[in-house]
């Protein structure tokens, strides 16, 4: 049971009937095929979803972290590679709604407020991911703006999205010193897009390399100031991993216990005494996540805490809400058997797919560094 306000409640309902009626029907198609899911990105834009962040002066909707985490989540829930779609483009929109000028602003949700651009979030390059602070795309000075010179790997949405929130090392300045954070038009020239990834799971979500040759990007689409694109980074882009991987994690758990829960049903089970353990300890899990991501959600919306203990209680969060969906999908071959070895079973899908948040949007390892070094330099505070 989760305390929500009433538009939270109704917002989260109305995403269940959206969810219900249209993504869950054609969920399995969608994280089979290696293809851009078409139709939720259409039932997505009907709903406005790719503007929830906006700032409502600006004519979004002025979501907070625990709107997002519940559409992150009942998305997830049928379909992780769905969720997908709106997850960057949110986290892009959050990031110029803090970061952007009045101008930019003005400018930029102008154009975005039919709620209908996906928008994509490019760090990871090639030879740097964990290590973020040593990317090497350039932005060199060129008139009236930059050039951006380099190229980054498993950008979601590939071609698909409107801008790129893109890093790129402006400055001689020592690893993240020197990093600004720009916003590339996907049309501008010297952009591409590499072939498409041929991942393990989320086959319905597009990851694609991005090249960058000499893209010309106008100084107004530079967020803050030069050399502080780390700050961007860490103080404003890292929170909404809690409504973004840790909500996907926690709806990708959700769907792999409803779908235990309709086989049990189906197989006369629960008298099995090790399947219905399963289903308990599986039903545990979700929950225990589930408390702690909108736990934090609430803290991030109420500015609860220090900036320190929300990077501490954010990474807690993906951490454990993307371990909590592998245990999950884990024991579901208890009470599955051998229907999850089946490559087109959801559950054998959403095995895979839990495995991938575990990696993507700072590894886990990444997260436990950040969880122990803000152990190691405790702050008096509590919360
Ligand atoms: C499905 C998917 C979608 C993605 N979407 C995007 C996107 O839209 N935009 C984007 O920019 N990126 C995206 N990524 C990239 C993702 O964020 C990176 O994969 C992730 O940050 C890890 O980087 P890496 O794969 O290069 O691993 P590496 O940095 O090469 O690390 C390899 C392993 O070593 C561990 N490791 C590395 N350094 C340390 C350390 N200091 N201490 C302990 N362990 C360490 C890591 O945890 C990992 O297990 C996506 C990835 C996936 C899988």
């Amino acid at each position: 049971m989760l305390f929500l306000s009433q538009t939270q409640s109704e917002f989260r309902q109305r995403m269940r009937e959206l969810v219900a009626r249209e993504i869950a029907p054609i969920a399995q198609e969608i994280e089979a095929q290696s293809a851009f899911p078409q139709a939720a990105y259409e039932a997505f834009a009907r709903e406005k979803l790719f503007c929830l962040a906006m700032p409502k002066e600006y004519g979004g909707r002025g979501a907070d972290a625990t709107t997002l985490a519940l559409m992150v989540e009942t998305i997830a829930t049928a379909s992780p590679s769905a969720a997908l779609l709106v997850f960057p483009s949110n986290a892009v929109l959050r990031t110029i709604a803090i970061t952007g000028s009045r101008e930019q602003k003005k400018r930029l949700f102008g154009e975005l407020k039919n709620g209908d651009k996906p928008l994509a979030f490019c760090l990871t390059e090639p030879d740097y991911g964990s290590d973020a602070a040593s990317i090497q795309t350039k932005a060199e000075p060129a008139e009236g703006g930059y050039a951006l010179t380099g190229s980054k790997v498993f950008i979601t949405l590939g071609p698909h999205a409107r801008y790129y929130l893109t890093f790129a090392r402006t400055g001689p300045g020592p690893k993240a010193g020197g990093i600004s954070a720009f916003l590339v038009d996907r049309q501008a020239p010297g952009l591409s897009f590499g072939h498409m990834e041929k991942k393990m799971g989320l086959h319905g979500s597009i990851t694609s390399q991005m090249f960058l040759d000499k893209v010309f990007v106008p100084v107004e689409m530079r967020l803050w100031g030069e050399g502080e694109g780390w700050r961007v980074l860490a103080d404003v882009a890292n929170p909404m991993r809690v409504w973004g991987a840790a909500a996907m994690a926690l709806g990708t758990a959700q769907g792999v216990l409803q779908a235990c829960l309709r086989h049990a049903a189906a197989r006369r089970l629960f008298s099995q005494q090790a399947v219905a353990f399963a289903l308990a300890e599986m039903e545990m899990q979700t929950e225990a996540c589930r408390s702690l991501i909108y736990r934090v959600c609430g803290l991030v919306d109420e500015h609860a805490a220090s900036a320190r203990q929300i990077e501490s209680m954010v990474s807690m969060a993906k951490c454990f809400a993307s371990d909590t969906a592998m245990k999950v999908a884990d024991l579901a071959s208890t009470v599955l058997g051998t229907e999850m070895a089946r490559a087109e079973h959801p559950v054998a899908q959403l095995f895979k797919v839990a495995k991938g948040i575990q990696i993507f949007d700072g590894s886990n390892q990444i997260q436990r560094l950040i969880i122990a070094r803000n152990l190691a330099n405790p702050e008096k505070e509590k919360y």
